[in-house]
């Protein structure tokens, strides 16, 4: 039986520790303790970034879905394989063929014993077992307007369900636009943990807002001086909002409160971790004149990486 894998131990920690924008470092014995944390306090979904994909045939499909139980399980079927990501793995594995644990084990040894043993490991036992890492940490970027997008990592069958993970930095509105996208999986920097490396996009210029389309803009920019005056206050804006808030964060109100100051021109990062028919969905909607150009221009870039396929034609909606 075929098996593939995309991801690593290392893959759980980086979307675990995007929360507080620390996804570039590697630790094992660290990332190792992590991985023990995550699992024992049930923060599972940076799990859902590591994926597997095994030969089956659609019967065998059908007869595995029978046995599950657990209504939150999702086992997709595409291309003579089923698909399912680590965390769908944890919450049924003892209904998996041997071929695919033996493939797990080698590729997750540590979140695999971590699994095994209920989290029941000591730190001396972590210290000694296998950690697997990312060969690269992107194998590719690609700078836009408002922020970038790097390719993390791709399984690539020719089916619809083929599986990539994206890291994108953009601005918040954007990121809400994104976020919609509900078939995949995300994590994120969270505001109220870190006030590491705050960062704001200003736009090198405002457009015009367009007449037929109510929630679009037109590639025309306002006329001067009001162009260079408001951008000079958008710049103002964004300095007195970081000044107050790092004010506020030293002065130990909370940082879940004190982001609230922050405006949307603040940037995120995320991992995103999608399926090729979601990812086409997200191609067609979004690199399409009607969205918004800051995302239009992201979308371009990943269809510039890993091309479109045209898979999510399937849908009639
Ligand atoms: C130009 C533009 C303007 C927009 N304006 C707004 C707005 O004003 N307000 C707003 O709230 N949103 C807005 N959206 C977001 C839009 O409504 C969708 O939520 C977003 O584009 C994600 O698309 P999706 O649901 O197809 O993708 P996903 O959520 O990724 O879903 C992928 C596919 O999975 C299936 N699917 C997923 N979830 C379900 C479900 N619960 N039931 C049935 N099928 C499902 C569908 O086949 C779907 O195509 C806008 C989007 C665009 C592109």
């Amino acid at each position: 039986m075929k098996v593939y894998i995309m991801g690593s131990d290392q893959r759980a920690v980086r979307c675990a520790r995007v929360s507080f924008g620390k996804d570039e470092k590697v630790d094992p014995s660290r990332d190792k303790k992590l991985l023990r944390f995550l699992f024992r306090n049930r923060h599972a979904s940076p799990f859902e970034h590591n994926i597997v994909a095994f030969e089956s045939r659609k019967e065998e499909w059908v007869e595995l879905l029978k046995k599950v139980e657990n209504p939150t399980v999702q086992l997709y079927y595409s291309g003579g394989y089923i698909w399912m990501n680590l965390r769908n793995v944890i919450n049924c594995y003892e209904l998996l063929p041997e071929e695919v644990i033996s493939e797990l084990k080698r590729a997750f040894p540590t979140i695999w014993r971590i699994v095994e043993t209920k989290g029941e490991l000591t730190d001396e036992e972590l210290e000694d077992l296998p950690y697997t890492t990312d060969r690269v940490f992107l194998e590719e970027k690609i700078e836009t307007s408002s922020g970038w997008v790097g390719l993390v990592d791709r399984l690539e069958l020719g089916t619809e369900m083929d599986y990539y993970t994206f890291v994108v930095e953009c601005p918040l509105f954007v990121a809400r636009q994104w976020m919609r996208h509900r078939f995949g999986s995300y994590n994120e920097i969270s505001r109220r943990y870190t006030s590491y490396d705050i960062k704001f996009y200003i736009p090198k210029v405002l457009r015009k807002q367009a007449k037929t389309n109510k929630q679009a803009s037109t590639d025309e920019p306002i006329s001067e001086p009001l162009q260079s005056e408001f951008l000079k206050e958008i710049r103002k804006l964004v300095g007195e909002a970081l000044s107050f808030y790092n004010r506020m964060v030293e002065g130990e109100v909370a940082k879940e409160l004190a982001r609230g100051v922050l405006p949307q021109f603040m940037k995120t990062r995320f991992y995103w971790t999608v399926p090729r028919i979601s990812l086409d969905n997200f191609l067609t909607l979004r690199t399409h004149e009607g969205a918004q150009k800051e995302i239009r221009e992201l979308a371009e870039a990943i269809k510039d990486m890993v091309g479109y396929k045209g898979t999510d034609k399937r849908n009639r909606l």
